[in-house]
């Protein structure tokens, strides 16, 4: 079917040339090109897209529909094509290539939008807006963007006429939240599901396991307390919402240490000799994590698994025969070696599921040797640089979550700091090896306000991520203000 537009439209909008705004958009897109005028939205502006086989698509075009409406209060219509006469005030949304676009627009811009990976949008606005994502994601960033672009003046609502094009840094832009220890409602979570998706941000890492509670209610075992644990239904639900945002979850179960409340329940799984670590030489505790896992894999369709593995009392296991017992049977003469082996094995748990195990790195010597590389390493420590390069040789992939500056609960550094060189070992030696960004929110302190913290520093996670720039400059200080002040406003 083709519809024509210039049926619907009222009003010319892309004119003469005024003293145009320059726009706000967190995060920076990789390239903007200036037009002349302006593309006034009016009840006759209409929503067309292209359908995608899974429907996907139709997310990105009800949040444009529905902010638009929240922000202005227009109405506008949407409606589903597959080929498309724009001639003016047309808002397309789609996914493609530049050959894809509709006449006139293939080829106009020489390729350069050819490439653009996942996440990657193409965005023009002229008497028409179109929007075009490399995938899904993409469209539904390049709505994100647009969204930000909205503006107003004497005329009405409207757009700069402009061309966008835009990609990812990394495909992991993580924020990370602490319920074991702060349980936070799924009100919460979904609150901050949205923001996040609305700078492009892509993970949220939720850390369900550790010594003050267990958050994940199993059916098959024991292991949580009243009021402070999320159902099987709840964790549909998350995923569900999260995944309507772009947003995949990735799940931690913290082993074998920071397993207080586990050991609680089931001392089976635990070293004789103490009361918060796994032992790692009996059969039992695999057994027990494979379980576990085939119980809770199923709800988390993302492809990382994170089993922790960090902060490991090792010295226990050298006192439990069990482990001793392993030990020796390996022919182990170190308890790392013991670590390894531990972690090694719980990977091969989390690979039978075709997931990918991410773990706190803590740049143990030996890792590179010792450790499968198909684990991706979260590096948290400040310094400790001197392991990164056999890990980064060996061919690992790292997550940058470095204490300071990305411990937004812990830090007291400034936020300018978020996007300085020296607190990125890895970003700056060997950036191909970096899969992403990540900052966390621990549980750990009774008070900090998250929201008053958390709120406007996930503004410069989320441009670090995405543009990955090693400047704070004037004219980012002046974006971040503003958008700071539309987040308490929310
Ligand atoms: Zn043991």
């Amino acid at each position: 079917m083709k519809i024509f537009c210039v049926l619907l439209a009222a009003v010319l909008s892309c004119g003469p040339a005024y003293a145009g705004r320059k726009p706000d958009v967190i995060p920076s897109p990789r390239r903007i090109i200036y037009g002349t005028g302006e593309f006034y939205l009016n009840k006759n502006t209409v929503i067309l897209y292209r359908p995608t086989g899974d429907g996907k698509i139709g997310l990105s075009v009800g949040a444009l529909k529905r902010r638009i409406r929240e922000r202005t209060g227009i109405d506008i219509f949407a409606e589903a094509v597959q080929e498309v006469d724009l001639v003016y005030n047309c808002i397309l949304v789609m996914t493609g290539t530049e050959e894809e676009l509709p006449a006139g627009l293939s080829g106009k811009y020489g390729g350069k939008i050819k490439d653009l990976g996942s996440g990657g949008y193409f965005l023009n606005v002229d008497n028409n807006i179109i929007i075009c994502g490399s995938d899904d994601a993409g469209a539904f960033y390049g709505v994100q963007t647009l969204l930000q672009l909205i503006g107003r003046d004497e005329t009405g609502w409207s757009f700069r006429c402009m061309t966008v094009i835009d990609e990812p840094e990394f495909t992991y832009r993580a924020q990370h939240f602490d319920p074991a220890r702060q349980f936070r409602d799924m009100d919460v979570l979904r609150k901050y599901i949205r923001i996040m998706s609305a700078y492009k941000m892509n993970v949220m890492h939720l850390h369900f396991t550790d010594d003050q509670s267990w958050t994940l209610g199993s059916s098959n075992y024991d292991l949580t307390v009243p009021g402070r644990f999320y159902t099987k239904d709840d964790l549909k639900r998350l995923v569900w919402y999260a995944g309507n945002h772009f947003i995949t979850i990735v799940p931690e179960i913290d082993v074998p240490g920071h397993s207080r409340a586990l050991c609680r329940h089931h001392p089976e799984v635990c070293c004789s000799g103490g009361t918060n670590i796994l032992c790692a030489g009996r059969e039992e505790t695999y057994s027990f994590l494979d379980d576990i896992f085939r119980e809770f894999m199923p709800y988390f369709p993302g492809e990382y698994f994170h089993i922790g593995a960090d902060e490991v009392a090792r010295k226990t296991w050298g006192r439990c025969p069990d482990c001793l017992a392993r030990m020796k049977a390996e022919g182990f003469t170190d308890v790392t070696e013991l670590y390894f082996y531990f972690v090694n094995r719980v990977n091969e748990l989390v690979k039978q599921h075709g997931k990918r195990t991410i773990i706190w790195w803590e740049h143990l010597p030996g890792t590179a040797e010792k450790l499968d590389s198909g684990i991706i390493l979260e590096k948290w420590h400040n310094g400790r640089e001197d392991t990164v390069p056999a890990a980064a040789e060996k061919g690992f992939r790292f997550i940058e979550a470095p204490y300071h500056p990305l411990y937004l609960s812990h830090t007291d550094k400034p936020v300018e700091d978020i996007f300085k060189k020296k607190y990125y070992a890895v970003l700056r030696e060997y950036p191909g090896s970096v899969e992403g960004i990540s900052s966390c929110s621990w549980g750990d302190r009774d008070e900090w306000g998250e929201d008053e913290v958390l709120l406007p520093r996930i503004l410069a996670v989320a441009e670090k991520a995405w543009a990955n720039p090693w400047k704070f400059t004037h004219r980012f200080r002046k974006r971040y203000d503003k958008h700071s002040k539309l987040l308490q406003e929310r």
